[in-house]
């Protein structure tokens, strides 16, 4: 891929401090927790360099809290893993927080996103090779393949897709210019988990079908 995973594009004040309250934590912990251990955030030498993949964050106060940079190979987070963002302005590219470790490279999109309304309370990247590949099959909205991450310019491309009303259906939506990334957003924590979840299981689904056809067809080659 032309970009690198995990590398911060905005422009960050960020200040040191201590980690946040745990209690304010215990749905994105869980969350987190069960996308880590279906792959759909993680660390995998053989993919994006090496780099952490994939973040979670919940709104809070004028801002919202996101789990840090580079915590992606890590199953089990701590409160000492996220960062508290004050202020993120998506269209300057600037973002302000505080806490033990640095938000996340795509906290600028998760800004984009909190933008756009203010009934949406969670905001979920993860990275999903099953989903980005069949997300036409999926009728997911996308954001242009000539879109980085992390961008203005995703902040933008984000705000259309609202603004085409795509997210009727379903808050699930693709990255095309970031590869397998793909974005939910919610109320809450599980209204944006649960669509991501049941658009993996279609993903997989799909690709389930189509081994076993393919299997028939080459089964059928050797026959005739
Ligand atoms: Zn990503």
């Amino acid at each position: 891929m032309a970009e690198r995973e995990g590398v911060i594009k905005y422009q960050l004040d960020y200040t040191p401090s201590v980690a946040c309250d745990e209690a304010l934590l215990v749905s994105i912990q869980q969350w987190r927790l069960t996308l880590f251990q279906l792959g759909l955030i993680g660390q995998d030498p053989a993919r994006y360099g090496g780099l952490g993949y994939g973040n979670i964050s919940i709104r809070y106060g004028n801002g919202f809290i996101i789990s840090g940079t580079q915590t992606g190979e890590l199953e089990r987070l701590t409160p000492e893993h996220y960062a508290i963002v004050e202020h993120c302005d998506p269209t300057t590219n600037h973002i302000v927080a505080h806490g033990p470790v640095k938000p996340s490279s795509e906290a600028l999109t998760h800004g984009a996103v909190y933008a756009l309304d203010d009934t949406i309370q969670a905001v979920i990247h993860i990275h999903s090779p099953e989903i980005w590949q069949k997300r036409g099959q999926l009728f997911l909205p996308e954001t242009p393949a000539d879109v980085p991450y992390g961008t203005p310019k995703m902040a933008q491309a984000v705000k259309q897709l609202w603004q085409e009303d795509a997210f009727k259906l379903s808050p699930v939506f693709a990255m095309a210019g970031h590869e397998d990334g793909i974005m939910s957003f919610g109320s809450d924590m599980t209204e944006a988990g649960m669509p991501l979840l049941n658009t993996f299981q279609w993903a997989r689904a799909f690709e389930l079908t189509e081994a076993i056809e393919s299997g028939a067809r080459d089964a059928g080659e050797k026959h005739f």
